[in-house]
């Protein structure tokens, strides 16, 4: 039996998640945790009856536990129910599905107290893999990508232990702008930008996906789970998201992973690594892919990522300003307070007012967050 805390059990990688676990009879769900949609979490928690729910806003957690009473099952909230729900000590491993720097907190403790961790919160790495990437080894727990990128990568490199790295090719689809010029990206509206031409994702990660922010949190994301640096990582633009990434090697030759695009593969691929199962997805149709064609990103249009590389490169607080500002302007964009360029104008102006830490501990990453969004919010 596996046993696995999924934190952000009503998000998109949650869901999946679950049906992940719901096909495996041997993968058994001890906690879920969420921010506040109690509708979802309650019928969660009667399917796969967890030892602990966990319901980040305080208000929704007193409704859940009333509602699940009967059941026996307990209801925490806050930051401490969301940590407790990750060192529950029956899980052996954590699904960390939530959005954004609040996964920091849960995945570190998570990590000291000997979970093996299953992220797609790339958000945590990119602003505290400094910090997680020591403790990892200290530990000697694993990390394992979620994201279809890293998963693929990981597919590589799997067996590869003595192989040298000569690039690691991270694809993207170039979302629904792939091809606009400035000037249109300009005037994208809302619904545009949150249909995704490939895949179906909470909202922030495909706002994300279409300002190819999300290929430059990416790029950190690897810098930090392959230890490998910045000028081998290269991005390339496959539009039909069949090639999820590759890994050229130092003789020269390239492993790729594909397979029609699905987030259940990368989900279970971490919870049996090392070993594959058999999964419910349809085989590839070579004849449909014979135009499979790779190109360079346009990063004079899509400014985030060349920001993003910048920032990955100076390190220290930097991906921390990047991420936390993306955090605040991809809220505004989705509240319909601001244009969808706005949200890397937004980026560009916390880069350089922000006071660079060249080695920030945990606080001071918290702490970058609050100025930038305090330096954001004098903006308006
Ligand atoms: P969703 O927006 O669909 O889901 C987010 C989840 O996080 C929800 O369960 C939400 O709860 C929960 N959550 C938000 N805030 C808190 C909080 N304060 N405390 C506890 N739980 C919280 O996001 P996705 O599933 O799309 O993405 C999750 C992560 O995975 C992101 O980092 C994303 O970049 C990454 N990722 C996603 C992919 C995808 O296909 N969706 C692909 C690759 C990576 P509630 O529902 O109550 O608000
Ligand atoms: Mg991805």
């Amino acid at each position: 039996m596996k046993h696995i805390a999924v934190l952000g059990a009503t998000g998109s990688i949650g869901t999946q998640t679950l049906s992940v676990i719901r096909e495996n009879p041997d993968f058994k769900a001890v906690s879920l945790a969420a921010n506040r949609n109690i509708d979802l979490l309650e019928k969660q928690a009667r399917e796969f009856t967890p030892e602990l729910v966990a319901v980040y806003e305080e208000d929704a957690a007193k409704t859940l536990a009333v509602r699940l009473k009967d059941t026996g099952i307990r209801v925490v909230s806050g930051m401490e129910g969301l940590i407790e729900a990750a060192v529950l000590p029956s899980a052996e491993v954590v699904l960390g599905a939530v959005v954004g720097m609040i996964g920091i907190r849960p995945t570190i403790e998570a990590i000291k107290a000997g979970k093996d961790i299953a992220i797609a919160n790339k958000e945590t790495l990119v602003t505290a893999g400094h910090l997680i990437l020591p403790l990892v080894r200290e530990k000697g727990v694993r990390l394992l990508p979620v994201d279809s990128e890293h998963s693929a990568i990981f597919q590589c490199l799997h067996g590869e232990e003595r192989s040298p790295v000569r690039r690691i090719l991270l694809t993207a689809s170039g979302g629904p702008f792939y091809g606009y010029t400035k000037e249109q990206l300009r005037h994208v509206t809302l619904e545009e930008t949150l249909h995704h031409p490939n895949w179906s994702m909470g909202k922030k990660v495909t706002v994300d996906s279409a300002s190819l922010v999300n290929k430059g949190l990416e790029v950190m994301e690897a810098h930090w789970l392959f230890g490998v640096p910045y000028e081998k990582i290269e991005v390339l633009v496959e539009p039909t998201s069949t090639i999820h990434s590759m890994v050229e090697f130092a003789d020269g030759a390239v492993k790729a992973e594909l397979s029609v695009p699905d987030m259940r593969l990368a989900i279970l691929y971490a919870l049996t690594y090392p070993a594959r199962r058999p999964l419910s997805l349809p085989s590839l149709d070579f004849n449909k892919l014979k135009d499979l064609r790779l190109r360079t990103p346009d990063t004079d249009v899509f400014r985030g990522l060349k920001i993003a590389y910048e920032a990955g490169k100076k390190g220290g607080n930097a991906p921390t300003v990047f991420n936390a500002a993306n955090e605040y302007a991809v809220a505004k964009f989705l509240n319909g307070e601001s244009g969808f360029t706005e949200i890397i104008d937004r980026i560009e102006y916390a880069l350089s007012r922000i006071r660079y830490i060249e080695a920030p501990i945990l606080e001071e990453v918290f702490e970058t967050e609050r100025e930038t969004r305090e330096a954001l919010n004098c903006l308006k």
